[in-house]
């Protein structure tokens, strides 16, 4: 996969978890690091606080990166307000953002506004939530992209394409009216396609 565009553009990376967006998300930036591009690199935060992070994805591959409460810390950032991160917009080439469907619907309009500006915007996150119902602002990220990559995981039941985060909390699939975030609890997910192959007993 490479970038067809020149100038600010906005390329969005889907799929459900495992399906290889961080690790999508990490090559494209680091191609353009060896490069010698200027990269931002912005995550969530857990907590209300932003730190100096790293993107990961479940192979191991890193990225440092900002751990960043919302999409105001990000704008913060890029205005040279952070200690994390000097650099103005029009200093910076590419940004990339990992667990894009964290952001709230201000990620929105600050995406677009630094693609006008020129940069190179790159977003990994799930589109669907572990309903399988549009999870956040993807839905409109998607429509506004001038790239879209839906990618898939295996599904380590029955071997087919998936394309749905299952959730599971104790192991039992969670039920539709859980909520999206649920903190704290003992929970795991896997990859499914749209017909699910549950593995008996
Ligand atoms: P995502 O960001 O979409 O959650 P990652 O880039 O973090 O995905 O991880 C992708 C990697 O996860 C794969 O390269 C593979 O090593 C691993 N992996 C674990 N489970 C699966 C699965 N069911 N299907 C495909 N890859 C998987």
């Amino acid at each position: 996969l490479r970038s067809p565009y020149s100038g600010g553009h906005l390329e969005v990376v889907v799929g459900p978890m495992f399906s290889g967006k961080s690790e999508e998300l990490i090559r494209r930036l680091t191609r353009s690091l060896i490069a010698r591009q200027r990269v931002a690199v912005f995550k969530p935060a857990i907590d209300n606080r932003y730190h100096a992070s790293e993107v990961a994805s479940h192979a191991g591959r890193t990225l440092e990166a900002v751990a960043v409460p919302d999409a105001q810390a990000i704008r913060a950032q890029l205005s040279g307000q952070g200690e994390l991160l000097s650099a103005a917009p029009e200093g910076v080439d590419v940004i990339g953002i990992d667990e894009a469907q964290f952001f709230g619907p201000e990620l929105v309009p600050l995406v677009l506004e630094l693609a006008d500006a020129g940069v190179r915007v790159v977003l990994a996150g799930l589109d669907l939530d572990f309903r399988a119902e549009p999870f956040g602002s993807m839905p409109e990220l998607l429509a506004r992209a001038e790239s879209v990559d839906k990618l898939t995981a295996i599904c380590t039941v029955c071997g087919a394409p998936a394309t749905r985060t299952q959730r599971l909390i104790g192991g039992q699939p969670a039920r539709f009216d859980d909520p999206v975030v649920l903190v704290g609890a003992q929970e795991s997910y896997e990859a499914l396609p749209r017909a699910p192959h549950r593995a008996q007993g």
